[in-house]
């Protein structure tokens, strides 16, 4: 088996972001001759990462590509999960590359409201049970996480959103500052901040990436971060 297999994560958007190990590939991704992009939808996962597979154990080198980081809601643990399923394949060659996350990018555009303890939850329902999703936010707002979210707008789900901010003014997050960040480091980048209580379901689409402050998470003039210090 002399295939191999690498995921790659393409940071939020800005070619800036993408890290030297990556951009060789990023470079192969340009239409080519001999090139076969074999594009699908995030619900199609495991079957893209077994197609991957097969592929490179047919002997070709495969990129599979994620926006981001790969390791992130995204391909790689698509990828091993077909391998554990598919014990032929064990033998190829896999390599995992990093990428910038969409919370770092947007966490840096806001100032630093990632810089004491967080979480980040994916408010997709596609793979996990929607109860699930508001016990860990509940859980979250109850220790005081700042809270990165991934996909508030589930096309699966479009209320789901509205549900997670309820959620969490239930439990006591309202003064807490909400930033919204739109499409990070790409030309239609938008940020806006507010107090929770104030934020609106439509205030999300699938390209924004919602960051909920802990509760001391403050302002220093335009800047918005979370202090070094908890009581
Ligand atoms: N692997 C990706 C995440 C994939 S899930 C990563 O590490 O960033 C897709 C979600 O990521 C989107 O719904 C959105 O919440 C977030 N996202 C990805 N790119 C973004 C960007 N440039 N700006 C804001 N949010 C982004």
């Amino acid at each position: 088996m002399t295939g191999m297999l690498t995921i790659a994560g393409l940071g939020p958007g800005d070619a800036a972001l993408i890290t030297p190990e990556v951009a060789p590939y990023v470079a192969r991704v340009a239409a080519r001759e001999g090139l076969v992009l074999h594009a699908s939808d995030n619900r199609q996962e495991l079957l893209r990462a077994a197609e991957a597979m097969r592929l490179a154990a047919a002997g070709r080198r495969v990129v599979v590509v994620s926006s981001g980081d790969p390791g992130v809601f995204a391909m790689a643990s698509a990828v091993f999960e077909a391998l554990e399923a598919s014990p032929q394949w064990q033998g190829l060659i896999i390599r995992v590359l990093p990428g910038v996350t969409a919370m770092l990018a947007a966490a840096a555009r806001a100032g630093a409201p990632l810089g004491h303890d967080f979480c980040a939850i994916n408010l997709s329902d596609n793979l996990k049970p929607w109860p699930l999703i508001e016990k860990r936010l509940r859980l979250a707002a109850e220790a005081d996480f700042a809270i990165a979210l991934y996909n508030p707008r589930s096309a699966s789900r479009p209320e789901g959103f509205a549900r997670a901010l309820e959620v969490l003014n239930e439990a006591g997050c309202g003064d807490r500052i909400t930033i919204f960040a739109h499409a990070v480091t790409t030309a239609d980048e938008r940020i806006d901040a507010l107090p929770l209580r104030d934020a609106r379901p439509d205030m999300a689409d699938m390209r924004t990436l919602v960051i909920v402050g802990n509760s001391t998470t403050r302002r220093a003039g335009r800047w918005i971060y979370a202090p070094r210090r908890a009581s």
